[in-house]
């Protein structure tokens, strides 16, 4: 039992067990949650934004029932893909670091996504990780060799407990580091300098972080040495997790971790299978009872899915968001379990949309009838705060069980792909309310208080899961002229197609080139013509 805190049957997942245990804080009434964050070589796709998307989510839900949640996202910037790209734009690794992670923020807050406390950046905690390789290296679970800097892993007799592979089965880094360790499963913990490379000075010579310690030691300094939720993609499990976990629980011989939690990767919807990068899924990861519609008729067995990837055209997430809107693309992410694979592709992006449409819609309506903007209502700001009336007419009756529907669906392991289907529930009741009391026409003020109830109840969940916070027109495009803007292409895309069968390649051609023009470049493949706005 927590001291003030009312005691909620929140559950969650762990991969560390396999089970969904009670969930229970260090300290009473706080949470410290720890996200893997992005290496910020490249311009953020769509993949990246998972994690994020999630953790916010689970940050407003926990801050709902009364926790006080701090929530730390990394930024990895020194790198050798950061280096290899630098040199390649001729900019110093700390250029793109920088131009990089303003790309990743600004599609976080077009997300939603504003609920991260903290975003400590690797090249800032240098001394930190020094300090950390050091305390390994004097336990003896380190080991220094010609400037570099191993974890011993034959030294932890439970390196492997959150993947489930032995020793054996660990292959660290190879090449001209192979030949310095004592075991293959080795991993580095600091790395040499090599020429023209950026380096720190340390006791074992210049040189930089190895990718894991940065988060143990990161952690370490925001959240202790032991905290509540550490999360990140499922293909992070092995080696970064589990090597993370190695280092802060032999430093510091405690858990590093209460729960750790892992999000589905994301697979495009027009390939067959596996989408770019390795899949490091088992099967059995992904919940049965929690695959939503999209992924259980598109992809019956998840656990063959790979995480989608910038080599297979996920980029361009500036121009799917102009395109979809970030409210869109966020509420697609959250109809699957977190835990599933989420299926991305222009169809299932429309189908989030034309959902969407439906409490746009019933908000306008209402709006009407109310005189003021459903966005305007005021909610329950906490779960313990809602008061429901002693005898509720029949209406709020109905959305004060759907609320406590959507509550325990999200107590229940953050299933927010189950509490969207109540909050569809809460919308239809709210329709026919309107529909049967004939309120468009003559409202009675009771009836008005009692929509007015139920609007309020369908934003406090909504505010959950960080949707229907104002209205679309001024989170992003509205989605009536991005309707237009898509017919207008089909339309364009059609006649350049007859023109290409009559053989009239001066039309077709300078269709393309008038949408060039205008930033609209288009690509023809197997799948059909696809365009792409650059005008953001
Ligand atoms: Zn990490």
């Amino acid at each position: 039992m927590q001291e003030n805190l009312p005691e909620y049957p929140i559950r969650v997942y762990n991969t560390l067990t396999k089970v969904k245990e009670p969930f229970r804080t260090i300290e009473p009434g706080k949470v410290g949650m720890y996200l893997c964050g992005p290496t910020v070589y490249a311009e953020a796709h769509i993949g990246h934004m998972v994690g994020p998307v999630i953790f916010d989510t689970v940050k407003r839900y926990l801050t709902h029932c009364g926790y006080e949640v701090t929530w730390v996202v990394n930024i990895t910037d020194v790198d050798d893909k950061l280096i290899v790209r630098s040199r390649e734009k001729g900019i110093s690794m700390f250029q793109l670091a920088t131009q990089m992670t303003a790309d990743y923020v600004s599609n976080l807050q077009a997300l939603g996504v504003d609920q991260i406390d903290r975003m400590p950046r690797a090249t800032d905690s240098i001394g930190e990780i020094i300090t950390f390789v050091e305390e390994l290296i004097a336990k003896g679970f380190a080991y220094a060799t010609d400037g570099d800097v191993f974890f011993d892993v034959t030294k932890d007799p439970q390196y492997g407990c959150l993947s489930n592979r032995s020793a054996d089965e660990q292959q660290g880094e190879g090449g001209g580091a192979a030949s310095r360790k004592r075991s293959s499963g080795d991993f580095a913990l600091w790395k040499s300098a090599k020429p023209g490379e950026p380096s720190w000075p340390s006791p074992w010579g210049q040189g930089r972080p190895g990718w894991h310690i940065e988060c143990s030691a990161m952690s370490r300094g925001i959240l202790g040495q032991t905290f509540d939720i550490h999360g990140g993609g499922l293909d992070l499990v092995f080696p970064h997790h589990e090597n993370e976990l190695a280092q802060s629980r032999c430093c510091h011989d405690k858990p590093m971790v209460t729960y750790w939690m892992h999000n589905g990767l994301m697979r495009a919807s027009n390939e067959g299978g596996k989408v770019g990068g390795k899949s490091d899924r088992t099967s059995g990861d992904a919940p049965k009872d929690a695959v939503s519609e999209v992924a259980a008729s598109e992809a019956p067995d998840a656990s063959v899915s790979g995480k989608i990837s910038r080599s297979k055209g996920a980029g361009g997430l500036a121009g799917l968001i102009s395109k979809h809107t970030g409210e869109r693309i966020r509420f697609f992410l959250l109809r699957t379990h977190y835990r599933s694979t989420s299926v991305f592709g222009d169809e299932p992006l429309a189908e989030a949309g034309s959902a969407l449409e439906t409490f746009y819609r019933l908000f306008e309506r209402a709006g009407k009838i109310l005189g003021c903007s459903v966005y305007d209502i005021p909610h329950a700001m906490r779960r313990s705060a809602f008061e429901a009336p002693a005898n509720p007419p029949a209406l709020l009756a109905e959305l004060i069980q759907l609320r406590s529907s959507f509550l325990a669906k999200m107590d229940d392991d953050f299933n927010t792909g189950g509490a969207t289907a109540d909050l569809f529930e809460m919308a239809r009741a709210l329709n026919r309310f309107i529909d049967q009391s004939h309120l468009d026409e003559s409202p009675s003020e009771a009836n008005r208080e009692a929509l007015r109830s139920g609007l309020s109840i369908l934003r406090e969940m909504a505010s959950l899961l960080g949707i229907f916070r104002k209205p679309v027109s001024q989170s992003s495009d509205s989605s009536e002229s991005a309707r237009l803007v898509q017919g207008l292409m089909e339309l364009v895309i059609h006649l350049r197609a007859e023109a290409r069968t009559k053989r009239d390649f001066a039309t077709s051609d300078a269709i393309r080139d008038g949408l060039k023009s205008i930033g609209v470049s288009i690509q023809d493949g197997k799948q059909g013509t696809t365009w792409e706005s650059k005008t953001t």
